[in-house]
């Protein structure tokens, strides 16, 4: 039997153009955030897009992970598996802050991202993860989505 092929974690590999990241690498790059697991509305006529503090029903509210991160994209149909193809046309929904949007404008992560301090203690205090202040899609009927918009998650 083949034995594993360790695979390379390079150090500072978030500043190295994304396309260069292993697939490791590219995983480590997600802040965990969970902002991605919001529901959008898309305008009709301007195509703005509003986050609502209504999450996924596969959305792990105080850990910010995914109950079924493996199979989200069977589960979830319309969930995206971010990778360099399908980002670019990802853009104009993806949150401001996320890790993939900043490094594909070849922008800096920000100050909080767990991989600049070690853990996400900064991000927590600094009200970055979706943590306490969202509801679970279970809880709200899709027609009642635009009163739960919300003002502290940009595209
Ligand atoms: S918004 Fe980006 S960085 Fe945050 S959880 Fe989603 S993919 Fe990860």
């Amino acid at each position: 039997m083949n034995e594993p092929v360790p695979v390379l974690i390079r150090e500072t590999f978030w500043e190295l153009p994304l396309a260069e990241l292993n697939r490791q690498e590219w995983e480590l790059l997600c802040d965990g955030c969970a902002r991605c697991c919001l529901k959008k509305l898309e305008d009709e006529d301007s195509a703005k897009i509003q986050f609502t503090r209504v999450a996924c029903r596969y959305l792990k509210q105080d850990s910010c992970t995914c109950k079924a991160y493996k199979t989200r994209h069977i589960k979830v149909p319309d969930c995206l598996v971010l990778d360099m193809n399908n980002l670019p046309g990802a853009l104009h929904w993806i949150p401001e802050t996320c890790a993939y949007k900043l490094r594909f404008l070849d922008k800096p992560l920000m100050h909080w991202h767990p991989l600049l301090t070690g853990d996400r203690t900064t991000m927590i205090v600094e009200g970055i993860t979706v943590t306490g202040r969202i509801l679970s899609e279970e809880h709200v009927h899709e027609s009642g989505l635009e009163e739960h918009v919300i003002r502290w998650v940009k595209a």
